[in-house]
């Protein structure tokens, strides 16, 4: 089994009580099996505790006022941490922040944005992200699973990290050229030719840039004020979040240019492209990955262009990181909001090919005047 983390991963440390956004509210925790069956043998008092703040049936912790789970004490800190220890925490309790993406003989292991730690480890990180592997003996066998793809689309994403790390050019313009190879290598997908797609990673390696430069000349909108319409059809997990939405889309009419480093933009983009791009081995649709990628970067470049306009100043370091945990968490907390976008990638006229090509061209060109 191979083993790939970011080079970044073992920086993480919980921020525990001193959390500005504790991972223990706001959405439903839900228990393995194991654990549950844990909990079922517990004795004395906390045991008594355990059984009565589980929802047996849903097979998810009870939550209190705010979603506030009922292990999560005052002092923001975790009761079954505490009282019972590190090995009591359910499966996923002890895995958060990390993020495991699993194929056949391969764990992708990731921080989760959503943890605001994790956040602000991503968007200081001023180097280009690598990835670091380790190698056991353990084999595993999925059955059905397309190792021919997912080669390919490992080939195709290795391709975009150079791509969206070439610092050379504008973060807007290396986004548009990873677009443009998503939509080529989905067309060969599409039609089953598979095979075809290390011609096409050669030849945007060997610089596509300049066919990108040409369809860029159709210039779309500055802002990418309208992507913040797809919001509207997700699940909410925190009220104040729907509340905000509706403020930054009023600010977001504003001309306001925003004031959003490029190497943010370039960390955020790596970080979506890298932990979901592969996923396309299981329904094969890696242009909607890749959109998703690119629009979740757009989206937070909106709200902060759309937060600055409201405060009418530039933005603190640790604001655009609370805007990047806080998008995340509705995202990445929500199976349903990750479903929800993946369909509006492929079904919104205004995630479609052209109107993303358009914004990033009309993006790229400020970035250049800049
Ligand atoms: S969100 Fe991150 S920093 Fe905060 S309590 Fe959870 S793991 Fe710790």
């Amino acid at each position: 089994m191979r083993y790939t983390v970011p080079d970044y991963y073992k920086k993480f440390q919980c921020l525990a009580g001193f959390c500005p956004a504790t991972c223990c509210a706001g959405w439903q925790i839900v228990i393995d099996p194991k654990s549950l069956a844990r909990y079922h043998k517990v004795k004395g008092r906390f045991g008594n505790r355990i059984r009565n703040s589980v929802n047996w049936k849903e097979e998810t912790f009870l939550q209190y006022e705010k979603k506030r789970c009922a292990f999560l004490n005052e002092e923001n800190l975790c009761d079954m941490h505490i009282e019972a220890g590190p090995e009591m925490m359910c499966a996923t309790c002890r895995k958060y922040p990390r993020h495991i993406e699993e194929f056949e003989n391969e764990r992708e292991i990731t921080l989760s944005m959503s943890c605001p730690a994790v956040a602000k480890i991503i968007l200081e990180k001023q180097e280009p992200v690598t990835m670091r592997t380790a190698e056991d003996d353990r084999q595993e066998e999925e059955a059905g699973f397309d190792f021919f793809l997912y080669s390919a689309l490992q080939d195709t994403r290795e391709v975009m990290l150079n791509m969206l790390q070439n610092r050379k050019y504008p973060v807007h313009l290396r986004m548009a050229e990873v677009l443009a190879l998503a939509h080529d290598v989905q067309s060969r997908i599409r039609s089953g030719q598979i095979f075809e797609i290390e011609t096409i990673l050669t030849r945007y390696e060997k610089g596509e840039m300049a066919l990108i430069r040409k369809l860029c000349a159709e210039k779309g909108r500055v802002h990418a004020e309208e992507l913040l319409c797809l919001l509207d059809e997700w699940e909410v997990l925190d009220e104040h979040w729907k509340k905000d939405v509706a403020v930054w889309k009023q600010c977001a009419q504003s001309l306001h240019p925003g004031n959003i480093p490029e190497n943010d933009k370039e960390q955020m983009v790596v970080y979506y492209l890298y932990t979901y791009f592969c996923g396309a081995v299981y329904d094969g649709d890696a242009l909607a990955k890749a959109k998703m990628a690119i629009v979740s970067t757009l989206i937070w470049e909106e709200l902060c262009r759309a937060e600055e306009a409201q405060k009418g100043e530039i933005l603190s370091f640790e604001e655009r990181v609370e805007l990047a945990y806080r998008y995340s968490r509705e995202l990445e907390h929500s199976d349903p909001n990750l479903n929800q976008m993946e369909v509006q990638m492929n079904t919104r006229e205004e995630t479609s090919f052209p109107r993303l090509l358009g914004i990033l061209a009309a993006r790229a060109e400020v970035d250049r005047n800049e």
